[in-house]
């Protein structure tokens, strides 16, 4: 127990080891961690609930690390502190994670206001939602303000991810053939607002394939270059201050 309260001060200190560490129990299968996982969950709830939750989604490609990594460091640059959870479905299938294998957001991650961590799905849809909530509540306990939480866009976590977050952001990219729109439209239909990625390659094709989204919120935006990420910003804090207004955030 003293442990635990080590752990649990050293999280609210912001260590970021700890919060390393804090994870990893979650996601232990052993009966003896999951009540200490439980017990820590239990000790750090009143400092939960104080983060921008948003959920980014999209095909491998279209610029999820890319646009995360640029969203970050333009946040830490205003005071904000970033965590990203990247729910990594082939964790458990390979044993091994296509999302560990890149060196990905290279910058973000060196940076002491960022925290950046792959989350196995162990299997389990269940799996997915359980640890990925806990894995966020955390990070808000260890006083990350924005958590950003990534899913490669098949589907099934994208209904537990959306469920999670105050706001769930859909990249698109601007020449997607229809195939591809096809997959996506499960996807689609839980989104609060679609960016249309790479608009610096092809501006007609990212304005055409921005007429052909209806129902949602859709912007332009390059993570390369950084244009429209401002912009993609605001209209994110907007769209979740007016949700939890209206009540519907619930931790
Ligand atoms: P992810 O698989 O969705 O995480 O995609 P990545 O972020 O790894 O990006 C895939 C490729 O697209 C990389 O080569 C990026 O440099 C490139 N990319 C990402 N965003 C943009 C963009 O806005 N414009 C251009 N031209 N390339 C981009």
């Amino acid at each position: 127990a003293q442990a635990e309260r080590g752990m649990a001060h050293r999280l609210l200190d912001g260590d970021r080891r700890a919060l390393a560490k804090a994870i990893t129990l979650i996601e232990s299968t052993r009966t003896d961690h999951r009540q200490e996982a439980d017990a820590l969950l239990d000790a750090l709830m009143p400092h939960t609930g104080q983060s921008l939750r948003v959920g980014i989604s999209g095909v491998p490609g279209v610029g999820k690390s890319t646009f995360i990594e640029t969203l970050g460091l333009h946040l830490i640059t205003q005071g904000h502190r970033v965590a990203v959870l990247a729910v990594d479905p082939s964790s458990t299938l390979s044993g091994g994670s296509i999302l560990g294998d890149k060196t990905r957001m290279e910058k973000l991650s060196v940076s002491d206001a960022a925290f950046i961590r792959p989350t196995p799905t162990s299997g389990a849809l269940g799996g997915v939602a359980e640890h990925t909530r806990e894995a966020l509540l955390l990070c808000e306990a260890a006083g990350f303000d924005v958590v950003i939480v990534e899913t490669v866009g098949v589907g099934q976590s994208e209904t537990a991810v959306a469920g999670m977050t105050d706001l769930f952001l859909l990249l698109q990219l601007p020449n997607a053939g229809d195939d591809l729109q096809a997959i996506k439209r499960g996807v689609m239909e839980r989104a609060d607002l679609v960016v249309v990625n790479k608009a610096d390659l092809d501006a007609d094709a990212a304005t055409r394939a921005m007429a052909n989204i209806s129902d949602v919120p859709v912007m332009l935006a390059s993570a390369l270059t950084g244009e429209g990420i401002d912009a993609v910003w605001a209209a994110v804090r907007t769209q979740a201050e007016r949700r939890r207004a209206d009540g519907a955030f619930d931790k």
